[in-house]
């Protein structure tokens, strides 16, 4: 059985690939990938530092650089995007990437707390509302148009229905924890997975398991009445 270590001690022992670290490190993630990094880097020093090198890295990259002269548009053309969609996209800017939870971070469960990337999506935090999927399991969206991202809450020891995916996966635990095929994953923990894994996560005994999830394309229930209600269920 999977030794339980206090959520106030433990340092994560699944983590985002460097891909992907490097990919936020240099400002090419998408809003979501960069919503569930950021989350993980409040709880990983060890990726903290990471992206921290991989910083320093572009920074230097940067630096080497041989300036070139701008086109003579180019002040018009800034002039032109600003206040444009493009412009208030791009600056959808998720706050605080490698802060410590802080202190207006609110409780999920047990000691566990929302790390403050994910409070800036919700209107109200401490009243989180918590929408019926299937008995055992709830979920709150965020908003956030480039994928599906999600808080999903798993009744303590309860399963979720087996399935896998029509493209890939993130999920960040942050509060209680799950076995699956693929390992034990507590908070601050980040799996990812595809088409290629057919899993049913367990949530531990004892605390309601809650994560952080990112999806880009819907799930597939593929256990024997999951199939039946795929038409029903949307995840
Ligand atoms: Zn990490």
């Amino acid at each position: 059985m999977a030794t339980v270590v206090p959520p106030a001690v433990r340092r994560p022992t699944h983590h985002p690939d460097e891909a992907l670290l490097f990919d936020y490190a240099t400002g090419r993630t998408s809003e979501a990938e960069s919503l569930i990094v950021a989350t993980h880097l409040t709880l990983c020093p060890e990726c903290r530092h990471k992206v921290a090198e991989f910083e320093a890295i572009g920074g230097a990259i940067v630096d080497d650089i041989t300036p070139v002269a701008m086109a003579d548009n180019a002040f018009a053309a800034v002039l032109s995007e600003i206040g444009s969609d493009a412009a208030v996209n791009r600056a959808t800017a998720i706050p605080t990437t490698a802060t410590p939870v802080s202190r207006d971070a609110v409780p999920v469960g047990g000691s566990s707390m929302l790390p403050r990337p994910i409070l800036t999506y919700l209107d109200n935090p401490r009243t989180l509302t918590w929408n019926s999927v299937v008995r055992g399991l709830e979920e709150v969206s965020l908003p956030i148009d480039c994928a599906t991202v999600k808080l999903l809450r798993i009744r303590a020891g309860m399963a979720m229905p087996q399935h896998t995916h029509g493209g890939t996966e993130m999920t960040m635990v942050l509060a209680g924890g799950f076995t699956d095929e693929t390992g034990h994953y507590q908070r601050g923990d980040v799996a990812a997975t595809d088409a290629a894994v057919d899993h049913r996560p367990v949530a531990d005994a004892g605390e309601d398991c809650v994560c952080l999830i990112v999806t880009d394309a819907p799930l597939r229930l593929t256990g024997p009445i999951g199939r039946l209600l795929n038409p029903f269920v949307k995840f």
